[in-house]
C-alpha cells in the first residue's frame, strides 16, 4: 500500500569549480536530498513531494524542472514574485573545500508564512521529513508555526521524522538553536541525528547518551548514525542495538551521507522490513554516495 512522503525545506543552487574558471550549475539541500535518495529508493506507489519556497526567475524555474525530472511532486511548492533561491559556491583549495553561502533573501526563508497552505500539505502526507536546517533558516516565528503544524500531525498518528543537522551558522545564538532542536524533536516521532553533532553541540559521551536524550523529550524512535563507526538505533521500547557501517576503502567526498542513508532508511521502513535491516540498507546508500562526487548520486549507481 503506497503513500506520501513529503519533505519540508530548502534546496539551493549549488555552483562547484568546472575547471578554466568555469563554474557548474546544480541544485541542492539536505531535505531536498533526502527527497532524491527516497525517490530512488520508496516502492513506486509512494509519491515523494518537497515543500519549499522559490521565486518566478529562471533559475527557480529550472530548480523545479530539474525536480520533476527527478519524479519529485513540486505541485506543493509556493511561487513568490520578486524573489530568488538561495546559492552557495564550492572552493577547491589543496583538496579542502569551503563553502560560501548566499542565502539571506532566499525564497525558501518564506516556506511557513502561509500556514494553512502548510498545514494542508502536510494533512496529504504520510510520512513529514524536516530537518534542523529547515528550522535554522526560518525566522522564529516561522519556525513556530512549522514546529506547531508538526506536533499536530504527530498527534494526528503521522510519521513526522527529523533529522537535527546543526549547522551553528544558521542560528542567531547557540542556546536558541538547541532548545529549537529539541523543539524540532519533540514534534517528531522518529529522529535520525548524527553522532558528531550530537556530541559537539549538546556533550554527548557516546551514542547511547544521545537516545537517551531524545527518549526523554518524548521521541519514540531514534536512529544514531556514526559515519563508519555504523549506527545505533532504539525503536519503541526495544533496547538498542548496533548495525555496522559497510566498508568503503576510498572515500570520495560524503557530502550527503547522513541525507542519503535517511531515504535509504525510510525506503525500507515502509516497506514493513526491521529497524535493523532498513539500516542496514540506508548504510549501504550511503556508502555508494559516499564514492562519488556531489550530493545528488544517479539512482542507477545505488543498491537496490
Ligand atoms: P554520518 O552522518 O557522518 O554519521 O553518516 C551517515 C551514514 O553514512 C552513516 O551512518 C554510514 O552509514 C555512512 N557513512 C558515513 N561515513 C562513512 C564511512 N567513512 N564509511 C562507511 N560509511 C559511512
Amino acid at each position: 500500500m503506497g503513500g506520501k512522503l513529503l519533505s519540508i525545506g530548502e534546496c539551493m543552487v549549488e555552483l562547484s569549480q568546472a575547471g578554466e574558471g568555469l563554474l557548474r550549475k546544480g541544485f541542492a539541500g539536505d531535505t531536498f536530498n533526502t527527497a532524491w535518495y527516497a525517490r530512488a529508493c520508496f516502492p513506486s506507489d509512494w509519491s515523494i513531494d518537497y515543500f519549499t519556497a522559490v521565486g518566478d526567475d529562471p533559475l527557480s524555474a529550472d530548480m523545479l524542472a530539474m525536480m520533476e525530472g527527478a519524479g519529485i511532486g513540486t505541485s506543493l511548492i509556493r511561487r513568490i514574485p520578486g524573489k530568488t533561491p538561495g546559492l552557495y559556491l564550492i572552493t577547491l583549495k589543496d583538496g579542502e573545500r569551503t563553502f560560501s553561502y548566499w542565502r539571506d533573501t532566499a525564497a525558501a526563508k518564506k516556506l511557513a508564512e502561509d500556514a494553512d497552505h502548510l498545514r494542508a500539505a502536510i494533512e496529504g502526507a504520510d510520512i513529514v521529513y524536516f530537518s534542523g536546517i529547515t528550522l535554522g533558516i526560518l525566522a522564529s516565528d516561522a519556525a513556530d508555526t512549522l514546529l506547531s503544524e508538526a506536533r499536530r500531525a504527530k498527534a494526528m498518528g503521522k510519521t513526522v521524522v527529523f533529522d537535527p543537522n546543526i549547522r551553528p551558522r544558521l542560528w542567531p545564538n547557540k542556546e536558541y538553536m538547541l532548545k529549537t532542536i529539541e523543539d524540532g524533536a519533540r514534534a517528531s516521532s522518529l529522529v535520525l541525528p548524527s553522532f558528531d553533532d550530537e556530541a559537539v553541540h549538546f556533550g554527548d559521551a557516546d551514542e547511547a547518551a544521545t537516545i537517551a536524550r531524545y527518549k526523554a523529550l518524548g521521541v519514540e524512535n531514534v536512529v544514531v548514525k556514526n559515519g563508519p563507526g555504523g549506527i545505533t538505533l532504539a525503536f519503541g521500547s526495544e533496547p538498542a542495538i548496533h548495525v555496522p557501517s559497510v566498508n568503503v576503502d576510498k572515500v570520495v567526498d560524503t557530502t550527503s551521507a547522513g541525507d542519503s542513508f535517511n531515504g535509504g532508511f525510510l525506503s525500507r521502513l515502509v516497506e514493513g522490513v526491521s529497524p535493523a535491516e532498513a539500516a542496514a540498507h540506508g548504510a549501504a546508500v550511503a556508502s555508494t554516495v559516499i564514492r562519488h562526487h556531489g550530493a545528488l548520486v544517479s539512482p542507477e549507481l545505488l543498491p537496490r
